[in-house]
């Protein structure tokens, strides 16, 4: 009697839960397959990293972290023992008076007392604490949630206390399994659904940040405009939110007071594909506005703890607004330079041809030189970029360093790429891949970021491969045996406090945050660090295209302003930057705020430190 009352709230409970996860399976499996497996080194390492060890979630927030890695540790050891109370309640067999069992319980005990205690941790963190990126109200669902792993626990161990076949012993029993069932059947439509999807998502994450497939337009290609169109990895990301809020407070945009915010792209996706709405445009799902309002900083999706890549979706949706024309103003004139003069500003190339020759730079041998250094847009066309980029010269040619450039760039194609206009981006991309092969060129230097990303990452999905490194990284390395002299004089010299501003582009997508503030501190500099630094800054309000935004229009605050603000209350009356756009963003910044902070660029810095030494 009591395993058929069993076998029939199981089959009711596993029913419920099966339909729900069969609905979502259903949607993962009959959405564009995007999954990918490169790279399966890295992926097992950051599985066991992210997902065994929890290191991501205890890093970002080491309490939260630890009390959610006792709860994700104790759900995984409690699985043998959740299978064997199944198997006696449904009258399969009963593995319970075996002696591995009993050492099995022994083993589980201080699990069921750390999950307990992170359990409650959690509860009093999310109805009390209340942090901002978890919502203004709080999730009974998560109550409810908590309460039952609370419930599970307690009842797991009060089976240490009770006497086997007494009436209390049996209600706690069933009040453990039916807890159990009720999970199952309430976590596949709740963010708990985590816990199952989660090390699949970070498994399938691509190991690199912002990663954009390119479009194949044999294939008629154009991006994401409808629901539908959304791949199987960001419909699977859809259903592992886990609703942390990680990604909307570490977004500039949404610091800013923008509409955009990354938690609810992610969150709005799901509503629309449980909804069925497949043919709805996802302009409307998101609204168009919010899409052109990412700055691609990378931010939601570096910190996502459960491998959600947010830029697939932002991006591919801009792709489908740019194939339909529907992208802002603004971008239709960057477009038409890029077309026209294929540079951003659409000035004529004589401008960079006088500054090659104002240089005195050669053009790129590689049976003269041992470096190509890769101008970008700003080192081609702007002044005060320019200024850095001699620096960068003087050094180079102090520690005999063989360079030249190209006789004529086009942009590397990142504000195409990144604002979804991919026809563009090729056309460009193809055209640098043709020069940079007939050049020889084997190492490239750039001093923008977006050129070391998209010529170094971005390139080689059209199987061109080349290194290439940023200004400084190469000139740390360059100058390493100028440290011990530096060290000698140091005594001597006034030091001078600084701040370093990481471009989201070297400091999040290529990881260099070390080698900037090696040179910074060998050449004289006491460094005070911004709030959002090293490899989460706050971004600049460049990327994306945002360079060429209409600031008057922008809803909110200005994301360089926010950013200004943060490098001000460092005290620092210097502050370093290291890519041309970070640059041209903060010096406005300063400007609307009328303040006397200096902006100066790392290689400006350095060579002005470095000339009496060399
Ligand atoms: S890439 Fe940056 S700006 Fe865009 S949504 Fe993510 S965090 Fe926000
Ligand atoms: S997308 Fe990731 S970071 Fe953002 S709320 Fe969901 S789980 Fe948290």
């Amino acid at each position: 009697m009591t395993v058929l009352v069993f076998w029939l709230f199981f089959v009711a409970f596993v029913s419920a839960f099966a339909a729900q996860v069969a609905r979502r399976v259903q949607l993962i499996a009959t959405a564009p397959y995007t999954f990918s497996f490169d790279d399966l080194g890295f992926r097992v390492n950051r599985f066991l990293v992210d997902v065994v060890f929890q290191a991501r979630t205890i890093r970002e927030r080491p309490f939260a972290g630890i009390a959610h890695a006792f709860v994700f540790w104790g759900f995984v050891a409690f699985g043998g023992y959740t299978l064997t109370e199944f198997l006696l309640g449904l009258g399969i067999v009963d593995l319970t008076h075996t002696a591995w069992f009993a050492a099995y319980r022994v083993v589980l005990t201080p699990f069921a007392v750390a999950v307990l205690g992170g359990i409650l941790f959690l509860l009093i963190r999310r109805a009390f604490v209340r942090p901002v990126g978890l919502g203004t109200k709080v999730s009974i669902e998560s109550i409810v949630i908590a309460l039952f792993i609370a419930t599970l626990m307690i009842t797991y161990l009060l089976t240490f206390r009770l006497e086997e076949g007494t009436m209390a012993e049996r209600v706690n029993w069933w009040i453990h399994m039916l807890v159990i069932l009720a999970f199952l059947a309430l976590i596949p439509a709740s963010k708990h659904f985590h816990l199952v999807l989660s090390p699949i998502t970070v498994f399938l994450k691509s190991p690199e940040l912002g990663n954009l497939p390119n479009l194949d337009f044999e294939k008629e290609q154009v991006g994401l405009e409808t629901v539908k169109d959304l791949g199987s990895k960001s419909v699977l990301d859809a259903f592992t939110c886990v609703e942390c809020g990680r990604c909307q407070v570490n977004c500039p945009a949404w610091g800013a007071g923008k509409e955009l915010n990354p938690k609810t792209i992610i969150l709005q996706t799901q509503e629309a594909l449980l909804a069925g709405v497949h043919d709805r445009k996802l302009g409307e799902v998101y609204s168009e506005k919010v899409l052109w309002q990412c700055t691609t900083c990378g931010a939601c999706e570096n910190q996502c703890p459960v491998g959600i890549e947010h830029l697939p979706v932002l991006i591919g949706s801009r792709r489908g607004l740019v194939s339909n024309g529907d992208a802002p103003d603004y971008l239709g004139a960057m477009y038409n330079n890029l077309e026209r003069r294929s540079n951003i500003w659409g000035l004529g190339y004589d401008q960079r041809t006088k500054f090659v020759q104002s240089a005195a730079l050669e053009t790129f041998d590689p049976a003269k030189h041992d470096v190509l250094v890769w101008l970008g847009c700003a080192g081609s066309f702007d002044a005060d970029f320019q200024k850095s980029l001699r620096s960068l010269f003087a050094i180079l040619r102090a520690k005999d360093v063989r360079f030249g450039v190209l006789s004529k760039e086009r942009c590397n194609g990142d504000p195409a790429k990144r604002t979804g206009n991919e026809y563009m981006f090729q056309e460009l991309a193809n055209g640098n891949i043709e020069d940079l092969k007939a050049a020889g060129a084997k190492k490239i230097l750039t001093s923008c970021p977006h050129c070391v990303k998209t010529i170094g990452n971005d390139y080689r999905k059209f199987g061109y491969e080349v290194e290439v490194v940023h200004t400084s990284v190469y000139v740390e390395a360059l100058t390493r045996s100028a440290e011990s002299s530096a060290k000698a004089s140091a005594g001597r010299e006034p030091r001078e406090t600084v701040t370093f501003h990481d471009p989201c582009y070297l400091g999040r997508y290529a990881g260099k945050v070390d080698e900037p503030r090696n040179l910074l501190t060998r050449f004289g500099a006491d460094i005070v660090e911004p709030e959002r630094n090293r490899d989460n800054p706050y971004c600049c309000g460049a990327g994306g295209g945002l360079l060429f935004a209409d600031k008057e229009e922008e809803p909110g605050s200005r994301i360089s302003d926010v950013r200004f603000k943060q490098l001000q209350a460092t005290g620092a009356n210097t502050v370093v930057t290291a890519c041309p756009f970070c640059s041209i963003m903060l010096k406005g910044a300063q400007a609307s705020a009328q303040a006397d902070t200096q902006f100066v660029d790392l290689m400006t810095y350095v060579n002005g430190k470095l000339q009496p030494r060399v």
